[in-house]
């Protein structure tokens, strides 16, 4: 059977592999030169290896770590109700479907959990995709032409803006979270068919929460239609953790949301988009990460489904979520650390006021790790110069005891490195 090392060019070549593998040697030492420029610009980024399962704490470099640094906002990622459902869903269904949904990837688990995310979103019916990636990638094509808009906020997520370069539609920017621009925006764009206003509910970088029900305003004065992107929010913000919408005071009333089940709804992966029933209908006929990839794995569907009965029927997590977010702020700021308002369980802990702010992120990051404190730094180009940080993200899963040991070592690194005077 031929094998990997068949692949490496051997002493006996014909004159085409001969000719191929110079061209392989030049995309190879073209690779080496991007990849060291990567590094001299300390932009290559490296993997932790975890030795565990995903968690308030993990298991890196041989020993325990205090993890904030996961999308496991509510602790879902290995709740043991999740996975038993998932195993079940998996002896139950078997492990894969081997197949597109439309041709023979569609089980009553799929049916059931897009009954189940449409209703918990407020949107009349929803569609799975393999990730909100694909959900992101194959929204706009199939829905915008060439007279229509898309009116996107600056900072929304990659995958947004990768779907938008997909579709023909004119594509316009508003200033983050500028709802002046937004307005003078959709006045300029007035001649297009149909206008667009796509935004994240809540920005990953800062944590801060879209002003949906100013955007719904603007959107009906307008005559536009709203998209959000709820990746951050779904399960974690607003009274039930129906997202932004709920906490905004227009759940029910978003024409169109993404979301992914990869980060509070238990962390493995896929997504979904939940609108009126004819556009999710017409997804289904169009959209094309839906019709040319495979189904969502049954494990998948259990689990989640699963997850949405608990967030139903128990909003502790959500309280103890707040509880922590809180606990975390409060003592942060009080050992003198520059961290800005908020509600969302992200937390930057900013270095904007020091010169040497990314390098500043980088040693503080290094020095809590050593401190047992999984915590990541972002520089630019993450976030623009000059604003580098790092970025706490909290869980319901944390103890008290956690939110201290981790504040802890803030204390001990912060002084440290100077950042917050010696006597906190
Ligand atoms: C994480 C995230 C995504 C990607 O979700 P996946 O399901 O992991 O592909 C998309 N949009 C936003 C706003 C996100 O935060």
């Amino acid at each position: 059977m031929a094998g990997f090392m068949d692949l490496i060019p051997g002493e006996e070549r014909s004159p085409e592999t001969e000719s191929r593998s110079v061209m392989h040697e030049g995309l190879i030492q073209h690779i080496k030169g991007e990849l060291d420029a990567l590094r001299a610009a300390n932009l290559y980024k490296t993997e932790r290896v975890l030795n565990g399962p995903q968690g308030p704490e993990v298991q890196a470099d041989g020993r325990r770590i205090l993890n904030f640094c996961a999308n496991n906002y509510l602790g879902l990622a290995s709740d043991p109700r999740v996975v038993a459902a998932g195993r079940q869903a998996l002896d139950r269904w078997g492990y894969g479907l081997s197949s597109v949904r439309f041709i023979c990837g569609t089980t009553e688990l799929h049916k059931q959990l897009e009954a189940d995310l449409a209703d918990f979103l407020g949107c009349e019916d929803a569609i799975l995709y393999a990730a909100c990636f694909d959900a992101n990638g194959g929204l706009f094509e199939p829905l915008l032409d060439a007279d229509c808009a898309v009116i996107s906020d600056r900072f929304n997520h990659a995958s947004i803006i990768d779907g938008v370069r997909l579709c023909k539609a004119r594509r316009l920017v508003y200033d983050h979270g500028d709802m002046t621009h937004l307005a003078d925006v959709l006045r300029e764009s007035r001649d297009a068919r149909l206008r667009l206003i796509v935004t994240d509910g809540v920005f990953s970088m800062d944590g801060d929460i879209a002003p949906l029900d100013q955007i719904r305003d603007l959107a009906d004065e307008h005559d536009a239609v709203i998209m959000v992107d709820d990746s951050h929010a779904t399960g974690v913000i607003g009274e039930t953790g129906r997202g932004t919408p709920e906490r905004c005071g227009v759940h029910g009333r978003v024409d169109l949301i993404t979301t992914t089940l990869g980060k509070a709804l238990g962390g493995a992966m896929g997504g979904c988009t939940a609108g009126p029933a004819p556009v999710i209908d017409w997804l289904r006929q169009k959209s094309r990460p839906y019709l040319f990839s495979n189904t969502l794995p049954p494990a998948i569907c259990g689990a989640s489904l699963e997850v949405l009965r608990i967030l139903r029927e128990d909003t502790g997590p959500l309280r103890r979520l707040e509880e922590n977010q809180k606990h975390m702020r409060a003592g942060l700021r009080d050992l003198g650390f520059d961290v800005s308002r908020g509600e969302h369980p992200i937390i930057p802990v900013h270095l904007r006021r020091f010169d040497d702010d990314a390098s500043l992120a980088a040693r503080l990051s290094e020095s809590l790790f050593a401190r047992g404190v999984y915590a990541i730094g972002f520089s630019y180009p993450v976030v623009p110069r000059g604003q580098a940080r790092i970025r706490l993200q909290i869980s319901a899963a944390h103890t008290p005891a956690m939110i201290e040991r981790c504040l802890e070592a803030f204390s001990a690194a912060g002084r440290e490195l100077s950042i917050i005077p010696d006597g906190s």
